[in-house]
């Protein structure tokens, strides 16, 4: 979206310069807004990223259409890795202990892309940077908004009219807000990232392929980096991680249920040992728009709606936020107060169904996949999808491979599911009948032969 009018505030603040707020402010700034962006880390692209964060990013349509509004959709993909499908890693043992590749489109050629998170965060710093208007200010810890100003550590600074939060899942200034309902639901599964290097000079493993080991209730997954590595990420109970408190303890626990890739991680242990467990917390709260003394403060990306990683959607469903405010300035005509109002109605029951959505992929991955109904129920929808194409449209194709809103798919899958049962229901019917009638007509013609 460029819309040619300016907004009507001045003072635009837009704090943190993750992957939302530097989309965002280059959007801004290209509508001839004077934004600035308050980052609490130093330059990351000089101090180089943050330990403890997701190394790679799956990004597909709608984050993809969203850089596309900033010509950075090209420069991205060159540097991404595509993966076709996911490649299930059964426990070993067992004639189904081979890997089993399930594309993720009907006619196998849709991919998601693997994305260096700091390498995509450098491009949107750099897109934010370079827009004339933006000011990027680092190493300024936003703390809340009073009196007009933006409270730096704890002390005012800057002045603002319009306060813009994309300071991830735990905002401070969302915290700083009254009359705001935020609530945080932890899972009780943490991750922890590992690697598997590169083995001679080249990948390990499939790069073609989001990796995943179902263990029921936990999982682990591999995303490729262009440095032929793998990051692997474990999705285990709390409990799980601590129990594992000896290098012996956690290389016996790998070779048992790991045991394919066990063999390809030289620094397990090591990376064990010092890998924090991050957090999987899906934040819903409501409104996200109040006034603060005159200012007006809205919540963007995770501050607004963070969701656990199973569908890889969050970054890609935060870009979406950037665009819609795009959007709703220039359908508003730069109105600030209307355009957040109309942003929050239209994004919210959006970023409600996602969240959903992406706890409901969690059971999806770490269970169903490798089991051998889901594997015939995944190859008939496909097949469906084929038959019936454009009308049939599975639910993971939906999120990963359009730009459908997010609060449409559940309603559509349940239709489509119903108007399959019923078909399935219509055939049995229909292949009963004709077997009856079969019989009959068989009896009758054995009867007159004898
Ligand atoms: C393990 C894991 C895997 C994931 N995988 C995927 C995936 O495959 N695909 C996908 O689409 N999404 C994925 N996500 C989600 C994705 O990381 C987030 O949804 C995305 O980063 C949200 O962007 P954001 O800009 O809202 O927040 P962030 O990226 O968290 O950026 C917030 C920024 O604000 C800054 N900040 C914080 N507090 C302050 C403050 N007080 N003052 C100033 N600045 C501040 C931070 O330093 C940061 O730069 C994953 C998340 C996790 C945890």
């Amino acid at each position: 979206m460029s819309g040619t009018e300016a907004p009507r505030a001045r003072r635009v603040a837009v704090v943190g310069a993750g992957l939302a707020g530097c989309l965002l402010a280059t959007l801004l700034g290209r509508r001839g807004v004077e934004v600035t962006v308050y980052e609490r880390r130093p330059d990351p692209r000089i101090a180089g990223a943050e330990r403890g964060r997701s190394i790679n990013l799956a990004i597909s349509a709608r984050g993809l259409a969203a850089l596309e509004e900033v010509g950075l959709r090209e420069q991205a993909l060159e540097r991404a890795l595509p993966m076709h499908g996911r490649m299930v890693h059964p426990r070993a043992g067992g004639r189904h202990a081979a890997p089993d590749f399930q594309p993720y489109s009907a006619d196998g050629r849709r991919a998601i892309n693997s994305i260096s998170r700091a390498e995509l965060n450098a491009a949107l710093l750099d897109a934010a940077e370079s827009t004339p208007g933006v000011t990027l200010r680092f190493s300024r810890r936003v703390t809340g908004v009073a009196g007009g100003r933006l409270m730096i550590d704890g002390v005012p600074g800057d002045a603002a009219d319009v306060v813009l939060a994309g300071d991830g899942a735990y905002s401070a200034v969302r915290g700083s807000l009254d009359g705001i309902e935020a609530g945080q639901d932890f899972l009780e599964h943490g991750y922890k990232e590992l690697t598997v290097p590169p083995r001679d000079g080249e990948f390990a493993l499939d790069p073609d392929a989001l990796h995943i080991w179902p263990r029921g209730d936990s999982m682990m997954i591999a995303l490729p980096n262009l440095d032929r590595s793998f990051t692997c990420t474990l999705f285990w109970p709390r409990d799980d991680f601590a129990a594992l408190d000896t290098p012996g303890k956690v290389r016996a626990h790998f070779a048992r249920h790991y045991p394919d890739v066990a063999g390809l991680m030289p620094a397990l242990t090591d990376d064990f040992e010092h890998n924090p467990v991050g957090s999987l917390v899906t934040v819903r709260c409501r409104p996200w728009v109040r006034e603060v003394d005159g200012t007006l403060v809205a919540l963007l990306g995770d501050a607004a709606h963070a969701i656990v990683p199973f569908f890889g959607q969050g970054a890609n469903c935060a870009f979406e936020d950037c665009i819609e405010i795009d959007r709703c300035l220039t359908e508003t005509g730069g109105r600030w107060d209307l355009a957040l109002a109309l942003y929050q109605d239209r994004r919210k029951p959006n970023t409600d169904a996602i969240a959903e959505m992406a706890l409901d992929n969690f059971v999806e991955m770490r269970d169903r996949v490798s089991s051998p109904v889901y594997k015939v129920a995944h190859a008939a929808q496909h097949a469906l999808e084929r038959g019936l194409a454009g009308r049939y449209v599975s639910r993971y194709e939906l999120v990963s491979f359009t730009t459908v809103p997010y609060a449409r798919i559940p309603a559509r899958v349940r239709k489509q599911n119903l108007i399959l049962a019923a078909v399935a229901g219509a055939l049995t019917l229909i292949a009963g009948s004709a077997a009856a009638l079969l019989g009959r007509a068989l009896c009758r013609r054995s009867r007159r032969s004898r």
